[in-house]
């Protein structure tokens, strides 16, 4: 693993304790010459120096060097604020096996590490963090006694101090060298993340190559946010115990962080140079600041004048209106609106629908959690978007995220624009009707505001699983129905031509949702065909201020009166 050309280097850590490697860092001064890399894909030799302005990658392919603990922490934290915590614990031999305290010694001496986890906190952009870095050096990255003490330690005194913690795995699981006493570290680390996600604080989990067995099945998948590097390999079991057990070759890309997300266990894949960002972005939406210098915001009285009941548009122009291809998607309203946008991925059980997208956004000073469903605007995106039709992982997501936003204290904001929920078999088979009422319940139990815009298609149950909201907007000419107008008329009179009439009689419009009190105002558009990509911008603008005047309407409420205004809301109809 360790080549003998990198022993002196300080980054390595190799022959050096970390504190000095650290130090030698922070001089400025602790790259000597002379010193070469060797990339075990390419087999290209390139310049130390070279390969950490790098990130620790390969400068001529890319490839991913793994990071010893100094280096990782002097990439992510600001100088000098690193303080480590539990140094040198006593090495466990649980099972007194033979040559194993050996072993531990050999691998201090090589790697000036005292165990397969550096612990300690230190700054990320201006917040302070918890933070743990694993070595794949040491030992494999295994986990016994001293590594699940070391994180279980980071996390309570994190949850003491009202920290967010951050962990880099590396790992090839629970060690073996210590038994039944190594197995219990899963259970300990992962009730010690529960308690300090109870008490409202984050926990980054970043993956890297390898995360795999006993520390991918605790704490390396409880984060509240799971990042992964690319290419990393990620699994519970082995891939060479998968082939064992199946008799079979796995195919190219199982078990790398990209498959991973496709799979909705990852939430991002973020690459090196992006990582001290992403996570300076996702410490910052978790604070709980006092706000001040509010935009002023016209608010619910602008917005009712805006209403006009005398258009020459008849219902059905609107629903083609609101199917327009050239009416902009969530994404593109995300991007309008928001000043800044991380996309979150996945269900965490089966996948990442296309459909839903969904992340954590900025506006004017806050954090909010946005969830939206998208469409596609090519046959490509349309396909990989079902035509904005989500399956229940899409559900699942939204409901994930609705949950990481209550546990962040976040409100939440949804932007609906569905034909409707996807009625195919699979949907049935993972439980379509359990995804959507699952949101409806949770929904009214969030405890943060929730604010729902139409855009474009609000469908039946599929729209309404992201609409039991504290208030809920249309745009002017979105429409919001029990059932598309074509469907409406094959059902009642058998005959999906006459939608024009159905759509007429359904009540189906902005102006009509108002007036029955089912939505509480109307975003204007522009005249005639309704806004488009082009003229987005006034309409974003006005939903903005909606958002602002909403999120500063919210904030002194305490959880019990959110859930009660949200819970008479829907209790009149
Ligand atoms: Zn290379």
């Amino acid at each position: 693993m360790m080549k003998g050309f990198m022993k002196k280097h300080p980054e390595t850590g190799t022959g050096r304790t970390l504190k000095r490697a650290a130090a030698a860092l922070r001089e400025g001064g602790g790259i000597p010459d002379g010193l070469f890399r060797k990339c075990e894909v390419c087999g290209e030799i390139s310049d130390t120096e070279a390969v950490i302005a790098a990130y620790h990658t390969c400068p001529a392919c890319g490839h991913y060097f793994r990071i010893p603990p100094a280096g990782r922490l002097s990439m992510l934290l600001e100088p000098g604020s690193f303080e480590e915590w539990d140094m040198m614990m006593p090495a466990s031999d649980p099972l007194s096996f033979p040559g194993y305290q050996e072993k531990i010694s050999s691998y201090r001496g090589a790697t000036g590490l005292d165990e397969a986890v550096v612990t300690g906190c230190g700054v990320i952009q201006g917040c302070r963090t918890a933070i743990g870095i694993m070595s794949g050096d040491f030992l494999m990255g295994s986990m016994g006694a001293v590594v699940g003490e070391k994180v279980t330690r980071l996390t309570e005194r994190a949850t003491q101090e009202g920290l967010p913690v951050i962990l880099f795995c590396c790992s090839g699981g629970a060690r073996m060298q210590e038994g039944m006493i190594s197995l219990m570290q899963m259970a300990k680390t992962a009730q010690a993340l529960k308690r300090h996600e109870q008490a409202g604080l984050l926990f980054v989990s970043v993956l890297t190559d390898p995360t795999m067995g006993g520390v991918t099945a605790s704490f390396a998948m409880l984060g509240n946010v799971i990042l992964a590097e690319p290419g990393a390999l990620i699994g519970f079991a082995g891939p060479r115990v998968i082939e064992q057990t199946i008799g079979q070759k796995l195919p190219e890309g199982f078990q790398r962080a990209e498959f991973l997300q496709e799979h909705g266990m990852v939430d991002k894949i973020v690459p090196r140079n992006r990582l001290r960002q992403t996570l300076g972005f996702l410490l910052k939406s978790w604070e709980r600041t006092e706000r001040n210098g509010h935009e002023t915001a016209g608010g619910l009285h602008a917005l009712e004048e805006a209403t006009s009941e005398d258009s020459p548009l008849s219902a059905w122009d609107r629903v083609r209106i609101s199917r327009s291809q050239a009416r902009p998607t969530a994404l593109q309203y995300v991007g309008a609106v928001f000043e800044r946008f991380l996309e979150l991925h996945g269900d965490r059980a089966y996948g990442d629908d296309g459909a839903i997208i969904g992340g954590i956004a900025e506006i004017a000073g806050r954090y909010v959690t946005v969830i939206g469903q998208q469409k596609g605007r090519s046959a490509a995106e349309n396909r990989r978007r079902n035509y904005g039709m989500p399956q229940p992982e899409g559900y699942r997501k939204a409901l994930r995220l609705m949950k990481q936003a209550e546990q962040a204290g976040r409100p939440i904001i949804c932007l609906v624009d569905t034909p409707g929920a996807f009625c195919g078999p699979e949907a049935e088979e993972r439980g379509q009707g359990e995804a959507i009422a699952s949101c409806l319940a949770e929904m009214s139990d969030l405890g943060v505001p929730v604010c729902t815009f139409l855009i474009g298609e609000g469908g039946s149950g599929g729209a309404l699983a992201l609409s039991l909201a504290n208030e809920v907007y249309m745009l002017e000419n979105a429409v919001y129905s029990i059932l598309s107008p074509e469907g409406f008329a094959s059902i009642l009179w058998k005959d999906a031509k006459r939608a024009r009439e159905a759509a007429g009689l359904m009540k189906i419009t902005a102006a009509e949702q108002k007036k029955l009190g089912i939505i509480d105002g109307i975003i204007p558009e522009p005249k005639d065909n309704g806004v488009t990509v082009e003229t987005l911008k006034e309409t974003a603008d006005t939903i903005r201020t909606t958002i602002v005047d909403f999120l500063e309407r919210y904030e002194e409420m305490d959880g019990a009166a959110v859930r009660n205004q949200r819970y008479e809301r829907f209790r009149k109809f």
